[in-house]
């Protein structure tokens, strides 16, 4: 089942010029800087009620995140969902005809297993599903 909306992910040139800017407009300090060295990002989350953001900074030129800035510039990059069981929503959303990037969930930041599906069946959003590891 979908829970939520667990975050939505930015990508930004400079994360710590970023956080700058969202720090200030949220009224918040980012609670974690994170790197995924397998995604070749750098990650930093800021808490906003239930939800929160995740500032997404390329490491590398091959990184997804460099290839999203230069195709489509700054600005949202995924939204992420909650769920509570993601091997089954992969197995129902696979099913049900979408295209996962991840057949098989796979370490995250933030303490998650995630799994993200193709934009080409999710009308061009890239959407994340995520779960928090026990
Ligand atoms: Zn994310």
């Amino acid at each position: 089942m979908i829970k939520k909306i667990e975050h939505l992910g930015i990508a930004v040139s400079n994360i710590k010029e970023s956080l700058k800017v969202f720090e200030a407009l949220l009224g918040t300090n980012c609670y974690k800087l994170e790197e995924v060295e397998s995604e070749g990002v750098k990650t930093a989350f800021l808490q906003v009620g239930e939800s929160k953001i995740e500032l997404l900074e390329a490491t590398n030129p091959d990184s997804p995140i460099a290839k999203f800035l230069e195709k489509r510039g700054k600005g949202i990059h995924h939204i992420a969902f909650e769920v509570d069981d993601i091997k089954s929503e992969i197995a129902r959303l696979s099913k049900e005809g979408f295209i996962l990037i991840h057949e098989t969930p796979k370490d995250g930041a933030d303490n998650k297993l995630i799994a993200f599906l193709h934009p080409k069946s999710t009308e061009s959003i890239l959407i994340e599903l995520c779960q928090e590891k026990s």
